[in-house]
């Protein structure tokens, strides 16, 4: 067991993009796993010339998945 790790991890998730294939994957933190969150929106504004609102849109971490892949494993077996 790994002590003093200060940063929560992700919580592992297991779905099926392919029938019958079930992978692991990392819930998304940033959207709570939604896919969707607060995101920066450009507006366009000619007269100030653009400006930078927040609205809800597709999450930017994991791209409105709702969840990211499992960093991959070192392996040093090869190279
Ligand atoms: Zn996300």
């Amino acid at each position: 067991m790994a002590r003093g790790f200060s940063t929560m991890l992700a919580r592992k998730i297991r779905i099926s993009t392919v029938p019958g294939e079930w992978r692991e994957v990392l819930e998304c933190e940033h959207c709570d796993a939604q896919g969707e969150c607060e995101v920066e929106i450009a507006v366009p504004d000619y007269i100030r010339g653009g400006d930078l609102t927040t609205g809800y849109g597709q999450c930017p971490v994991c791209e409105g998945r709702g969840y990211v892949e499992l960093p991959e494993d070192e392996d040093d077996d090869q190279g």
